[in-house]
């Protein structure tokens, strides 16, 4: 199948022990995947897997919850680096995050919680790189959908990219679109109660759909609860073949076809 997984994270830690095994069998399995970057670190590990293999690509960005990795130096060396061909993941992310173990008895595990105008700084600064480069973005959002909107607004007509991820309502999905940006939908949207997400998607039209596993995050029905892979984006273009009433060879064709234009591979 000539699937494009654009946006997994292959070179997070969670590979670690297998790394090699998985790569072989999803670059044998996909037409290609793009491994996005999240900090400096991992932007480099996203470059030095493209660099190994043929068929995968690089995106490199700073994501919103690591300002305190912000290296605008190495970020603009990375972004000429052979085969980057997107900045991100950037963008905003005012999620508040339970906390998510007990580190002792009283020492809570502190995720970072930035300070928007930390986020907004970056996020600008990282559009700028794009702009330079010619490159499209890769936004990364939550529970900030109408901020990240105002934030790009100046941009319009300057910059092209991707809403990854997509969780927001219909009315933002409107204004993305509007803008000129592509969805991308990942594996949540099999999920039972994403009613919501379902439905744009349906909307969304075919020259602007994408799909992404976000990998090792939101795995698929029926591999919730287990690590993602880029190769289960095969359940989100099922998915999205039946949403929109395709064959899965369409939805194949379709989200190939949008995934070569914006990020020019
Ligand atoms: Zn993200
Ligand atoms: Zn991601």
């Amino acid at each position: 199948m000539n699937l494009i997984d654009t946006h997994a994270h292959l070179q997070f830690k969670d590979y670690n022990k297998d790394r090699d095994a998985v790569v072989k069998r999803n670059s044998k399995e996909l037409e290609a995947v793009i491994n996005v970057g999240a900090a400096i670190d991992s932007s480099k590990g996203a470059v030095a897997l493209a660099k190994e293999v043929p068929n995968f690509y690089a995106s490199i960005g700073v994501h919103p919850h690591h300002p305190n990795q912000w290296d605008s130096k190495t970020l603009t060396k990375l972004a000429g680096e052979e085969k980057v061909v997107a900045v991100g993941e950037i963008g905003l992310d005012l999620h508040t995050y339970k906390p998510l173990r007990v580190l002792r008895s009283n020492e809570l595990d502190d995720y970072p919680k930035p300070q928007l105008k930390d986020q907004t700084s970056m996020l600008h600064e990282q559009i700028t790189l794009a702009i330079e480069r010619n490159l499209p973005i890769i936004f990364h959002c939550r529970d900030a959908y109408d901020e990240l909107i105002n934030e790009i607004g100046q941009y319009k007509g300057t910059i092209r990219g991707v809403m990854h991820c997509f969780i927001g309502d219909a009315n933002q999905a409107k204004r993305f679109l509007d803008f000129g940006l592509y969805i991308s939908f990942s594996g949540n949207i099999t999920y039972k109660g994403n009613n919501t997400i379902r439905e744009i998607a349906k909307n969304v039209p075919n020259g602007k759909i994408l799909i992404e596993t976000d990998a090792p995050y939101l795995p698929p029905e029926p591999y919730r609860g287990k690590r993602n892979e880029p190769i289960y984006v095969k359940m989100v273009a099922t998915k999205i073949a039946e949403l929109k009433n395709l064959s899965i060879e369409e939805a194949t064709n379709i989200t190939t076809q949008n995934a070569k234009i914006l990020f020019k591979i």
